[in-house]
């Protein structure tokens, strides 16, 4: 994992987005229907009531905002409720639509009702947003033709659309665009139990047997994130293969996750290393971010995207105007004596 002493990203085991050896299997994996898609209960619900409402009164579903950190199911869904509404689904992303030509061909190419999937919705620039808002409000787009004083801008009536929107960070939305969604749905990190059944599914498609106790051990180390559990079953795969008679079990998965350097909650050397360093560099923290990038080695918006989400929801990890600092479950994980600081009296006060 480790190469020439910096961390190696692109194979990072327990990253949430797609890496390089998860092939086509993002794609295989993925749930058709809402009756399916496992799990986030309450958004499942709400969707179904928009989409009979919408098909009821013969009319696209209002504009869509999904939002959540990667590998939840966002593109999954929107999938799915193109599927369910019957219509076409169209798959772009933020900065793949580089300027407000490829906007205006992507749109006046869709049909009645269509979905059109923008993925990293928030890093659409400011001249393509432009574009996008009488599209989604009045179904029309303004093309200025001809330069200079001779300019004129004529509008096209557009097809009556379905935008869906998917974004890990929505507070990096304009708010004119986030004005512009009808429904706005906030995906969760998945139960171990979620996760489990996940991963039973996808050894159903994949063929590979895997015992419930397997499926369970995989499911509490994969960060809340089905794409970390498939992934997760692809790699395991092989080790049972290799140890065993090709059955996951238990011990296989433990085995194999250990070797993987992913512990028992999820976990990485990353993670540890960000850990280790509060803990070991600056008495248990606050350091600020920066600091602790270059005592790691690594960039600060790095840490903060990649480690900080996670071991925040474990509350190994406290955020304060200070920096970050270690909290008690993480020198407990750790198996690290917490020093008693004078300090910390007065904290607990405040
Ligand atoms: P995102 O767009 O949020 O990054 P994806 O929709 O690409 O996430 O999902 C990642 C993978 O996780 C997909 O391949 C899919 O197989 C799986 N997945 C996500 N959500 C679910 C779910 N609710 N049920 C089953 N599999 C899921």
């Amino acid at each position: 994992m480790i190469e020439n002493g910096e961390f190696d990203f692109e194979n990072r085991i327990v990253a949430p987005q797609v890496i390089a050896q998860d092939d086509d299997i993002d794609y295989s994996l993925r749930p058709k229907t809402l009756s399916e898609y496992i799990g986030q209960d309450k958004v499942k619900e709400n969707m179904q009531i928009y989409i009979e409402a919408a098909k009821k009164r013969g009319e696209p579903l209002d504009h869509v905002l999904l939002y959540g950190p990667p590998g939840l199911g966002k593109t999954t869904l929107s999938a799915i409720i193109a599927h369910e509404m019957g219509v076409n689904i169209r798959v772009t992303s933020g900065p793949a639509i580089e300027k407000p030509g490829d906007l205006a061909a992507l749109l006046t190419n869709l049909q009645n009702g269509d979905v059109l999937f923008i993925d990293e919705i928030h890093r659409l620039s400011r001249s393509i947003e432009e574009v996008l808002y009488p599209a989604l409000e009045d179904f029309a787009i303004d093309i200025i033709i001809g330069k200079g004083p001779a300019a004129r801008s004529i509008r096209f009536d557009l097809p009556r659309f379905t935008l869906i929107g998917a974004t890990t960070r929505s507070g990096q939305l304009s708010a004119p665009l986030r004005d512009r969604f009808g429904v706005i749905q906030r995906l969760e990190l998945y139960s171990a139990d979620d996760l489990a059944e996940i991963i039973s599914r996808s050894a159903v498609i994949l063929g590979v047997a895997i015992d419930k106790d397997g499926a369970y051990e995989l499911a509490s180390r994969s960060r809340g994130t089905p794409r970390i559990a498939n992934r997760f079953l692809k790699r395991v795969r092989d080790y049972a293969d290799v140890m065993g008679d090709g059955r996951i079990t238990r011990d296989i998965a433990k085995i194999a996750l250990d070797r993987m350097e992913v512990d028992d909650l999820g976990l990485d050397s990353l993670d540890k290393r960000m850990l280790l360093t509060i803990i070991n560099g600056y008495g248990g923290g606050p350091v600020g971010l920066d600091t602790l990038a270059s005592a790691i080695g690594e960039e600060a918006v790095t840490l903060e995207d990649v480690c900080e989400p996670f071991l925040m929801q474990l509350g190994f990890l406290a955020r304060t105007p200070r920096g970050r600092c270690a909290t008690d479950l993480a020198y407990k994980h750790l198996g690290i004596a917490r020093p008693n600081r004078p300090e910390d009296g007065q904290t607990s006060l405040l």
